[in-house]
């Protein structure tokens, strides 16, 4: 069915992140993981083809896609028309404003996977089922202690509880990308953690992921500039000593922010 559309329109894909999933099973199972239910809105980045979109349509109340090439949003146009549950944008999804939506479920454009995924994090929804390229999920859904630990998993581990639910072959898509794929569910809720001020903590597992080998110590010292702490010398001996020998790979999330609040109202002295 999916390859009959595909031949229909001439689509080969392949560039543009364009990899179409093909494998009707797994895009019925990534619908069936957002549990839909009939009065809900549903958003889809990237729809392609209208594969997963099509699926989308038969369980939401609405359907909003976003679709940037404008072969795509041709073929969507004529496949759905213009029906009242669905609206189509033809845009970047980096430069629109989302509309407001209950639950995110796509096939995500690879290249652009953090730049969406920290986009999403400033709206209110309540799931997000998220096709990514499988090291970038792993990343997403990795705890303290693990070597894929990094900047991307505190910011998931402050917005949300993040799970990975399918690991996806290469041959479930065509063309076939050169990389694995795994669809994770995101549930957005309040941080388990006080946070004084969200972009000096964000700024701050940022900096230090930086220089993921060095000792916190040595990395809050070479960015006192950032941190807006010019006697950072000195004040460094007030913080949590046992945080600042590890290094950022070993602090969970909550300690990250233990320290990012306690600078953050030196700071504001
Ligand atoms: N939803 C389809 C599927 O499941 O087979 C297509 C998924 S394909 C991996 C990613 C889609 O995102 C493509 O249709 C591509 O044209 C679109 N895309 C890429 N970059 C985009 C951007 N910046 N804004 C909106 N759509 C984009």
């Amino acid at each position: 069915m999916v390859y009959e559309i595909l031949r229909k329109y001439g689509i080969r894909g392949g560039y543009h992140d364009q990899h179409f999933l093909i494998d009707e099973r797994i895009l019925d199972r990534i619908v069936d993981a957002a549990d839909i239910q009939p009065h809900e809105t549903i958003l889809e980045i990237g729809a392609g083809i209208g594969n997963l979109t099509e699926r989308l349509m038969a369980k939401a109340g609405h359907v909003i896609a976003i679709e940037r090439d404008p072969e795509l949003v041709y073929v969507l146009k004529d496949r759905f028309g213009e029906p009242e549950n669905f609206t189509l944008i033809q845009g970047d999804v980096l430069d629109v404003d989302f509309p407001p939506f209950d639950k995110v479920v796509a096939n995500l454009p690879y290249s652009i996977s953090s730049e969406i995924t920290f986009k999403l994090f400033k709206y209110d929804f309540k799931l997000a089922i998220l096709m990514y390229q499988y090291e970038f999920a792993q990343r997403l859904v990795s705890h303290a202690n693990s070597k894929d630990y990094s900047r991307l998993s505190v910011n998931a581990h402050y917005f949300a509880d993040t799970s990975m639910i399918m690991k996806i072959p290469r041959g479930a898509f065509s063309p076939p990308p050169e990389v694995l794929s795994a669809v994770v569910e995101i549930k957005p809720r309040p941080a388990h953690f006080e946070v004084l001020d969200e972009k000096y903590f964000l700024d701050f597992v940022t900096a230090v992921f930086g220089q993921r080998r060095k000792k916190m110590r040595n990395s809050i010292l070479r960015n006192k500039q950032l941190l807006g702490i010019d006697d950072m010398k000195e004040f460094i001996n007030e913080l949590p000593q046992e945080l600042l020998d590890k290094r950022p790979e070993n602090l969970e999330p909550e300690q990250f922010a233990e320290l990012a609040n306690i600078m953050f109202r030196h700071k504001q002295k």
